[in-house]
C-alpha cells in the first residue's frame, strides 16, 4: 500500500437515533483512520423514528468540530455503495454474541460479494454497551428520559418528532 495513501472507513448503519455508543466508536474509529464516513441506511423495510435526512442533519451536528468524520447516507448494497467511494473497510460495533452472530454473517457475505472488502469491528466500551437505539426509542415514546443514553440535541429532536407524529 502506499505510504500516503489516506486510510478511510465507512461506518455503516440505521443510526435511529445516532446513541452515545455509536459516538464512542466514530470518536475511536477517527484516532485510528484518517477519515470515517459515517454513513445512514435507507431502508424501507424498517420502521424508523427519524427519517434519513433527520438522521443526516444530527450526526452532522454532533461531529461539526471533528473534520476527519464525513456523513452521508446510502441505499442498496453497501459493497457497491464501498466500492463508489473508493473505500475497502466497513466498520462495525461489536456488543454482545448477539451482534456477534449477525456481524459475522453480514461480514463474510461482504467479503463473498466483494473480496476486497474487510470488515473491522471495535468492541463496544464497556460504559455504552447496552446501549441501543431501540431502547432509546421505547424509552422516549414511553415518556422517559433519555439523556444518558444520546447527545442533549438529539434527544430534543426525537421528542419534538414524537409531538408532531
Ligand atoms: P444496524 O441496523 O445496521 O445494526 P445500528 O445503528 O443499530 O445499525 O448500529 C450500527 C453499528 O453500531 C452496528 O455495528 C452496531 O453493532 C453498532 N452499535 C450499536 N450500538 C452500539 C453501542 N452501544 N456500542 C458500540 N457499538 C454499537
Amino acid at each position: 500500500m502506499c505510504e500516503d495513501m489516506k486510510r478511510s472507513v465507512i461506518y455503516p448503519g440505521s443510526f435511529d437515533p445516532l446513541t452515545n455508543g455509536h459516538i464512542n466508536i466514530i470518536k475511536r474509529a477517527s484516532s485510528t483512520f484518517d477519515e470515517v464516513i459515517v454513513s445512514v441506511a435507507i431502508n424501507s423495510n424498517k420502521s424508523s423514528l427519524m427519517t434519513v435526512d433527520q438522521r443526516v442533519k444530527a450526526i452532522k451536528k454532533v461531529f461539526a468540530k471533528n473534520k476527519k468524520v464525513k456523513v452521508d447516507k446510502f441505499e442498496g448494497l453497501l459493497v457497491q455503495y464501498a466500492k463508489s467511494k473508493k473505500v475497502n473497510t466497513i466498520l462495525r460495533g461489536m456488543r454482545t454474541v448477539q451482534d456477534f452472530e449477525y456481524e459475522m454473517q453480514m461480514a463474510t457475505s461482504n467479503n463473498k460479494l466483494n473480496s476486497k472488502i474487510e470488515t473491522v469491528f471495535m468492541v463496544a466500551d464497556a460504559k455504552f454497551s447496552h446501549i441501543s437505539s431501540s431502547l432509546i426509542k421505547d424509552i422516549i415514546k414511553l415518556g422517559g428520559n433519555a439523556e444518558e443514553f444520546v447527545p442533549e440535541p438529539i434527544e430534543k429532536e426525537l421528542k419534538k418528532i414524537l409531538k408532531k407524529g
